[in-house]
């Protein structure tokens, strides 16, 4: 769903210098959106935790923090924003990237959220404008889902495999949805934020970023129905992530961030 600002800003650097740098292990083995619905939803969720990719190191993630060009330092956000993204953490938690991800706002009335370098979360204004809590909570889980499927995700750009970086894309969406589920949060939400981030961009843009690297809203709304009935299959004393809270809270510790002033 977003403007690929590794493309617009970082393409060079990332792509000839790095790119060795961000293999980190095995994939995910289920990497295809039908694989997923013909697997156990329970099993499914312990492959989660056998294979969360390790996060970036610290030393990398202070590459990709100096790499980013001035207009995606970050900037200062207001209150209501604010809360939103202190919002974000039981999510950040659950892909334990709570002490990882830097989240950078940045200027922009277009809506974009991306993962730079497994490091940053490059929201825009007017993403972070467009979406209720809970959306950008979903739109977040569905970008930290993309490290389960980066290498592959790279492999399939590098070659202009469209068609793949589409069915990448709902495997992300999958994640991202039993992430929700399994934290009690509304998965309808993912669905709810990429229609309004996409209607925000049909306005500013005049057409969704990469039409051809994303599935159409209708692709993602069949899906996401289909995953929901996969889930239903948990047993209810099934599979749980090891996650830390599994609710969110009202004390929760603000997120990482850092913003110019
Ligand atoms: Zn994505």
């Amino acid at each position: 769903m977003a403007i690929n600002w590794r493309t617009m800003a970082l393409s060079a650097l990332f792509a000839s210098d790095w790119g060795g740098a961000w293999a980190h292990g095995q994939g995910l083995p289920v990497s295809d959106p039908r694989e997923i619905l013909a697997s156990d939803p329970a099993a499914f969720i312990q492959l989660l935790d056998d294979f969360r990719p390790s996060p970036v190191t610290s030393e990398m993630k202070q590459m990709v923090l100096k790499s980013l060009p001035l207009e995606l330092k970050g900037r200062a956000v207001n209150a209501s924003n604010r809360a939103k993204l202190e919002g974000l953490n039981p999510v950040l938690r659950a892909f334990q990237r709570d002490a990882v991800y830097e989240i950078r706002v940045i200027q922009g009335p277009w809506a974009t959220i991306e993962i730079d370098g497994r490091a940053v979360l490059l929201i825009s204004e007017g993403a972070l404008g467009a979406l209720e809590a809970d959306q950008l909570r979903a739109a977040v889980a569905h970008e930290a889902a993309h490290e389960y499927v980066w290498d592959e995700w790279q492999r399939a750009d590098k070659r202009d495999d469209w068609k793949r970086l589409r069915r990448l894309e709902l495997v992300c969406d999958a994640i991202a949805i039993v992430i929700l589920q399994q934290l009690g949060l509304k998965a309808s939400s993912l669905i709810q934020g990429f229609e309004k981030l996409t209607y925000r961009n049909l306005q500013w843009l005049g057409s969704p970023p990469n039409p051809s690297r994303h599935p159409t809203l209708a692709e993602r709304r069949k899906f996401a129905r289909e995953v929901a009935a996969w889930m239903t299959g948990l047993s209810r004393k099934g599979a749980h992530l090891r996650l830390q809270p599994t609710a969110v809270r009202r004390d929760d510790q603000p997120p990482r961030l850092k913003h110019s002033r």
